[in-house]
């Protein structure tokens, strides 16, 4: 009897997503996006909810970054085996892609939670015998390969994950698709709820559009038109063959190129963007639809270091299954918070210094700067005028950055040379470190180690951000462009601080680059750096802020709540 079948007895929702990022030692994710699908099903099994995920095994994960002493990033293939921490449901599917049968089996990863709460989460995999080689690396790697391999990719993850749901005796009330790859599955629904050619006066009308839309949610991610996942007709035609008419996907996808977000926009009855701002550039970019926001959260179990978790305990029991005790974040006396802080801040410059060249002090106001390596983050914004950068700085702050460049991003990669060339230029001056590597683990310690987490994007393109919600969770304010999540968060002066202009002040002609850092000097200037030093007090009570107002809010347990009731019971 499959592993699975316990879980068989309730309707769940399904919830398809490209990476889950759930722990290290299972390397399929690459970044927000995947944290935040794995924060996701954390949220979801502390608080019971009758749900399943589904996603794909990437044996060879997505890559383990090395930093040269030049900044140049090489990528290496992780070497994991699901083995460890799965197991197969013994279960076999198969789709068709090129003409050919593509079997697949799938493995099951068992997410717990300390309340007792368990969820399935399905990792496709097509690497079997019966498979041609190049059918069996079709799961091995995120978002590697072209445009035929991702499409195919998808295939795997929409078409041939509703089928093992389907075989694995899962009975599914609600499939939600966080982004557009997997929105192949709305194909596949139509296929099951086709209507019977008698009871038809047109063919066409044998598809039940309404039926499967009421099935479907679909969360959207991407700001930007052309960050949209989409595919050729021509591509599609030859994966997939007769699977599906043509002229009618043309009506649900677009009649240029296939495109996957509207795809899933045609057959959702609820529709979402990340923040609410977001959501409002999303309804912008798709006239005609109706676009909500829920705000995305981080799950604040996994995002609180040790010694906070400690201090947290002591004086807001409850608090990880129920971030609204942060409310009260104001009782933990100062001295408490600040040496919970100054804890993991020492193991922070503790790994820096071992693990690099600098030689970080304890007592230096910290910045932290860590997310992919992709142009929109700006991570050099800092440097753009070094001299004044020094003036202001040296002695005073020190920074350090992490984050890995898509393989094919080579702005991104440029990117990191470039922090690792200021590196060289500021020493001795400003201590600047740039961790290979980035991960769960030391994005924990540099969320939680940090004095202040720095976040500035080129509006409007961070959807939400997460990693400033998990700085906020450990008491570390931020200082951000208002962009994304922090629109919604930040208060000046007493959650943190913005870093220029309100975004309906924003004046998308202007040089963005240079209003933006020249604010960013001033403020680190004659505000954050004497903040730090000379008011201690007055900081510790912003840390309090952080985790009250930021951490009681943006987290998993709130979002998952209202995709409860705002999507899933609809
Ligand atoms: C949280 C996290 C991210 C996403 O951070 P953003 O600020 O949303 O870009 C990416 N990678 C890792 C390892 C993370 O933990």
């Amino acid at each position: 009897m499959s592993i699975i079948y316990k879980y068989t007895n309730e309707p769940k929702i399904a919830y398809f997503s490209m990476e889950i990022g759930l722990r290290d030692e299972i390397p399929t994710f690459s970044g927000g996006l995947g944290i935040l699908a794995g924060d996701t099903v954390k949220s979801a099994t502390d608080l019971d909810l009758p749900f399943v995920a589904v996603t794909l095994i990437c044996r060879k994960g997505y890559f383990k970054q090395r930093i040269s002493k030049d900044g140049v990033q090489t990528e290496e293939e992780v070497q994991w085996d699901p083995a460890v921490l799965m197991k197969q449901t013994g279960v076999h599917v198969s789709v068709t892609i090129e003409g050919r049968e593509v079997v697949l089996q799938s493995w099951v990863y068992i997410v717990e939670s300390p309340r007792g709460g368990t969820i399935p989460v399905i990792y496709m995999d097509a690497n079997l015998p019966e498979n041609s080689p190049e059918d069996r690396i079709l799961t091995d790697k995120l978002y590697g390969g072209d445009d035929t391999y991702r499409i195919k990719q998808e295939v795997i993850l929409g078409i041939g994950g509703v089928r093992m749901l389907r075989k694995l005796g899962l009975h599914i009330k609600k499939y939600h698709m966080n982004e557009g790859h997997a929105a192949f599955l709305t194909l596949e629904l139509l296929h099951e709820y086709k209507k019977d050619i008698e009871s038809v006066w047109d063919e066409s009308r044998i598809w039940d559009m309404k039926s499967v839309k009421n099935l479907c949610v679909f969360t959207t991610h991407t700001p930007v038109a052309a960050g949209h996942d989409k595919f050729s007709y021509e591509l599609y035609s030859k994966v997939f063959g007769d699977y599906f008419p043509i002229a009618t996907l043309k009506e649900l996808a677009g009649e240029k190129d296939l495109n996957m977000t509207l795809l899933g926009f045609n057959l959702s009855k609820f529709v979402n963007g990340v923040a609410k701002k977001h959501g409002e550039v999303s309804q912008n970019m798709f006239p005609g639809y109706e676009i909500k926001s829920i705000t995305n959260g981080v799950h604040v179990f996994t995002w609180t270091c040790e010694s906070m978790k400690k201090v947290f305990d002591k004086y807001l029991p409850g608090w990880a299954n129920e971030p609204e005790t942060f409310v009260r974040a104001g009782v933990i006396p100062d001295d408490e918070l600040w040496a919970a802080h100054s804890a993991a801040k020492k193991k922070l410059i503790d790994y820096v210094n071992t693990t690099t060249s600098s030689k970080m002090k304890a007592d230096v106001l910290t910045i932290g700067f860590a997310r992919r390596a992709t142009a929109y983050k700006r991570a050099d914004l800092l440097f753009s005028e070094l001299d004044k950068l020094e003036k202001i700085g040296a002695g005073k702050i020190q920074i350090i950055y992490a984050g890995k460049a898509h393989p094919k991003d080579e702005v991104g990669k440029e990117l990191i040379r470039t922090i690792v060339g200021y590196k060289k230029k500021l020493k001795g001056k400003i201590e600047i470190a740039f961790l290979e590597g980035y991960n769960m683990e030391i994005a924990l310690d540099l969320v939680s180690g940090s004095d202040i987490w720095l976040n500035t994007p080129l509006r409007p393109l961070e959807a939400s951000g997460t990693s400033g919600m998990k700085a906020a969770v450990n008491g570390v304010m931020n200082f951000s462009v208002l962009d994304g999540w922090w629109i919604e968060g930040h208060i000046e002066g007493f959650t943190g601080w913005s870093i220029g202009p309100a975004p309906t002040e924003v004046e998308p002609n202007k040089n963005m680059n240079k209003i933006d850092a020249d604010d960013l000097y001033d403020k680190l200037e004659n505000v954050v750096i004497p903040a730090y030093y000379n008011d201690r007090a007055n900081w510790i009570r912003m840390m309090q802020n952080a985790i009250g107002k930021n951490a009681n809010y943006f987290n998993t347990h709130r979002m998952m709540r209202m995709y409860v009731t705002e999507a899933y019971i609809r």
